[in-house]
């Protein structure tokens, strides 16, 4: 008997195969189609000769560590010991994963905000604990007297997603308020938050979980390089959890994967000293623009987006289908693929949105325009 009975491909992996089917432009799955930075592609290439390929430290290649400590003071001046609170994962859906199978045991509960990334549910159901959904509010912000109401002994884990993935919507100080507040009543409630895009944000500077000291003691946060450095193959991001829950998480990460590869933690750590990470909220603001002003000549109705490079529109002016055929059909006919937002939901609400990736070539950007324009 399957112990995933309801969990089905990913959606990402659906709709990039449906896009190169149909020989159409892909704006589903979140991936950037522009160079990586030559300087980066330079390192990796002088490194290929040296003697590094042999397996990496367990937590991480020690420099690496080092580096991502100096980071996250310089961008949350919060001290952490590179030692003992960072792990090197192989990409963000390691971290999470080896988050949770580390410290949700069975019957305990995980609360979700829907839409929600599909990687969280999975780990959470091998625990043989219970996930449970609550819907953002129709703005997308966090529904704090719900999440309240089914907060109990039982909860164990909160996951947050900031800025959020698949909505570009990002949290505001009231709601670290509140979540400070949830905590405050709960004392064994652990925090999972997701900041990969963390480096991604717009008109308001980023607020990480990082900047809440009250929190740090049962908070973990998740990065990835893949989406700061345009590297998403590469597969490697990094936790930050205190001690004694960062002890129990490499004890998963060791049999999972042992550690992460040596190469591409070696040329990271290079980079991190010639690399500009603050320029990357401007570079995806243009990009963001770009787009958003293209689509205005469309029927798409654009959503606010404040972070993350996905642009959600929704189309109930144009058509009544569910956004699933909605999506299936935007991508055989008119040669645009993109991600139907009721995949992100338990009980499949259905918007009539859809979310577009922008980190492309202008070029590629401006084809999907076009195209749009025929809708
Ligand atoms: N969390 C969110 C919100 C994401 O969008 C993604 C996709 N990149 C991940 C986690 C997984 O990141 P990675 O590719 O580094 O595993
Ligand atoms: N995070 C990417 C997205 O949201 C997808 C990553 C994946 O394909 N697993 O599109």
């Amino acid at each position: 008997m399957s112990k995933l009975p309801h969990i089905g491909t990913t959606i990402f992996t659906v709709m990039s195969q449906m896009a190169t089917e149909c020989n159409a432009i892909n704006l589903s799955q979140g991936f950037p189609n522009f160079p990586v930075d030559k300087q980066l592609t330079d390192i990796v290439a002088r490194l290929a000769t040296q003697n590094v390929h042999q397996y990496a430290p367990m937590s991480g290649y020690p420099p690496l560590l080092e580096k991502i400590s100096n980071l996250t003071q310089q961008s949350y001046q919060r001290v952490v010991n590179p030692k003992e609170d960072i792990l090197i994962t192989a990409g963000a859906t390691e971290g999470i994963f080896a988050t949770i199978q580390a410290l949700v045991n069975a019957n305990e509960e995980v609360i979700i905000l829907d839409p929600s990334y599909d990687c969280y549910e999975a780990p959470i159901l091998l625990c043989n604990a219970k996930p449970i959904r609550i819907s953002l509010n129709d703005d997308y912000t966090p529904n704090w007297e719900k999440i309240n109401e089914v907060a109990n002994e039982k909860t164990k884990l909160i996951i947050t997603n900031n800025p959020h993935n698949p909505t570009g919507k990002t949290w505001t100080e009231s709601d670290f308020i509140q979540l400070e507040k949830l905590a405050d009543s709960f004392p064994n409630l652990i925090v999972l938050s997701d900041e990969v895009y963390e480096y991604i944000t717009f008109e308001q500077p980023h607020i990480s979980i990082h900047h809440r000291p009250k929190l740090w003691n049962r908070s973990i946060t998740v990065s990835s390089f893949g989406k700061s450095f345009h590297i998403t193959g590469w597969k490697i991001g990094y936790v930050i959890a205190p001690e004694h829950l960062m002890k129990e998480i490499k004890k998963v990460h060791q049999f999972l994967v042992f550690s992460v590869n040596s190469i591409s933690q070696i040329a990271i750590s290079e980079y991190l000293d010639i690399v500009d990470v603050y320029s990357l909220g401007n570079f995806y603001q243009q990009k963001r623009d770009f787009f958003r002003n293209l689509l205005k000549e469309t029927k798409l109705q654009l959503l606010p987006c404040e972070g993350t490079y996905f642009q959600v529109a929704s189309y109930a002016g144009i058509s009544n289908e569910d956004d699933l055929t909605f999506t299936k059909r935007l991508v055989t006919e008119f040669g645009v693929a993109a991600i139907p937002i009721s995949i992100f939901y338990a009980n499949e609400k259905d918007a009539k949105c859809i979310r577009f990736c922008f980190a492309k070539d202008d070029s590629t950007l401006i084809e999907a325009a076009e195209r749009l324009m025929k809708l």
